[in-house]
């Protein structure tokens, strides 16, 4: 059975807990290796090295570190097509998205690779007479990520590459269901020149998450994933000090207004409804159309569209399917059993994954898409998280009814409105309580040069992911007050507030 390990200062480093979790390949159903479950003692080590390190790396001038991360970045582009299918092999997400989920991470990596112009704080020169101001943003030591399964490249490239650039050392903890992408890019980072140890890579489970939390050496945590879990990370990290970002779950409603283009609509939420099988916290759950025609038309539509959905593995010869398998038998149980409680809750299954043909489907973990209609605020359907391909229509009689429905929900990642009418839109955006608006557009994921991160129960914590929100979560602000007078000694003593 192949075996994957941990990555620790510049190598490949054998697991001693005898705790391994199992990593499946999703469009087999097979176990393809088995991932060593870091203890405590293992994950103190990590931290150890990574505490080692900055004392150097903190040091190299933010040039060089950029020019480091200008060879991981050309490095990444040459090895896309491996990295994309280690990706598939492990989420089983199709071959063109997994790339797609490259790209989105190198986005990142571009990004830091500009530290030396993004780190250089701000100066003031006469804030009073002969006085200047500037601001340093220094590294804060070691940093820690933990990843979801969902994006097992991009949301740890999300994390890493501006701590490092900012001159920080790095321990990153993967999602334990597909570990072997984040290993890889540790080596492709060595490849690129980081110096051993200031990027880790340890593989566990609570036991190493939780001296991340608690290690008084750790300055910082990153943290994507469920919402119960950001909740405890975010809690857990900032009783011991740390800063915190904790991303967590979602439910991501796409209005449809009378006016829209309907087919345009109807083509942009299947991708966003179905792509990855739906296991994007950016995915769109919940369609909202307006009006009782515009809820017939797309009905219509949306089930003339998913009699076409190709559903299969991910790696195959010729054209991509539209989507794969979920991640785990586990999670296709999960998602299987909501199906039958928005039935039991009395919406109406429109079209039930559970009974697609899929061709080549073996024992994989295979669904195909759903949809319900007349889902109401109050099911569990509408109220949960069900990361699987899932569509629901939620209907509104009105704009206002369909802003409150979406303001009311717990969650606030992502939101979208279709519609030809540029004042609904600009309402639509003023008025929502989400973090991430798409105006005509779909998933919409800020650039690498904005940040990411939604509302209420979807980010704990003050700062959002990358871009400038990024370096001001990797840096510390120093402020210098200076001046260098000639005669100082012959000046009086101040006992009043300076006021320059
Ligand atoms: P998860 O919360 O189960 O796991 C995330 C990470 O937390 C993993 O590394 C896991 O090992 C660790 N973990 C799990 N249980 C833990 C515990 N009890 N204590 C400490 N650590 C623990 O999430 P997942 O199933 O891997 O990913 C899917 C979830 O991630 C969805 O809810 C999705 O919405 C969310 N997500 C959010 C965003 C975002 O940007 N908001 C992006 C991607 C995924």
């Amino acid at each position: 059975m192949n075996q994957i390990h941990h990555y620790l200062n510049g190598r490949i480093v054998q697991g001693g807990s005898d705790r391994f979790g199992l990593v499946y390949n999703p469009a087999t159903g097979e176990q393809s290796a088995e991932v060593a479950l870091a203890s405590a003692d293992e994950t103190r080590e990590a931290v150890r090295l990574a505490d080692e390190a900055f004392a150097t790396w903190s040091k190299v001038t933010p040039l060089k570190r950029s020019r480091i991360l200008f060879k991981f970045k050309a490095l990444v582009e040459a090895h896309a097509d491996e990295l994309a299918r280690l990706i598939s092999q492990e989420h089983g997400k199709v071959f063109s998205d997994a790339k797609g989920e490259v790209t989105r991470g190198l986005e990142v990596v571009e990004f830091a690779c500009g530290i030396p112009h993004l780190q250089k704080g701000e100066h003031s020169m006469n804030v009073g007479t002969g006085v200047d101001s500037y601001s340093m943003m220094q590294p804060l030591g070691v940093c820690a990520g933990i990843s979801p399964f969902n994006f097992p490249a991009m949301v740890p490239m999300w994390m890493f590459p501006i701590a490092l650039a900012c001159g920080n050392t790095f321990v990153m903890k993967p999602s334990e269901k597909n570990p072997s992408t984040p290993m890889r890019l540790a080596e492709l980072l060595k490849e690129a020149g980081l110096p051993d140890g200031v990027f880790n890579v340890v593989n566990g489970d609570k036991e190493a998450v939780d001296v991340l939390l608690t290690d008084e050496r750790v300055e910082a945590v990153s943290f994507v994933g469920s919402t119960p879990i950001a909740e405890y990370i975010y809690a857990t990290g900032s009783a011991h000090g740390k800063r915190v970002q904790a991303l967590g779950g979602a439910k991501n409603h796409m209005v449809i207004m009378p006016d829209a283009d309907l087919d345009q609509a109807v083509g942009a939420l299947m991708g966003a409804a179905y792509g990855s099988a739906g296991e994007r916290c950016m995915a769109i759950s919940v369609a909202v159309p307006v009006g009782e025609e515009t809820a017939s038309r797309l009905r219509e539509k949306l089930v003339a569209e998913l009699d076409k959905l190709r559903v299969g593995p991910g790696l195959v010869d010729g054209p991509d399917n539209d989507m794969g398998p979920l991640v785990t038998r586990e999670h296709l149980e999960k998602v299987r059993g909501y199906i039958q409680t928005g039935v039991d809750e009395g919406a109406e299954l429109v079209v039930d994954g559970r009974e697609a043909t899929i061709e080549g489907a073996g024992d994989g973990f295979f669904l195909g898409g759903s949809l319900f209609d007349h889902v109401k605020p109050g099911m569990r359907i509408h109220s949960e998280e069900i990361f699987g391909p899932v569509l629901a229509i939620a209907r509104a009689a009105s704009f206002d009814e369909a802003v409150s429905m979406i303001n009311a929900h717990e969650f606030g990642n992502g939101t979208a409105i279709f519609t030809r009418d540029g004042d609904a839109a600009r309402q639509y955006c003023e008025q929502i309580q989400v973090g991430m608006v798409g105006v005509n557009v779909p998933i919409p994921v800020p650039m690498a040069f904005h940040s990411f991160g939604g509302w209420k129960r979807s980010l704990f914590g003050p700062l959002h992911m990358h871009g400038p929100d990024g370096v001001r979560f990797n840096t510390r602000m120093k402020t210098i007050t200076q001046r260098w007078p000639s005669g100082i000694r012959e000046e009086t003593n101040h006992f009043t507030m300076p006021t320059h």
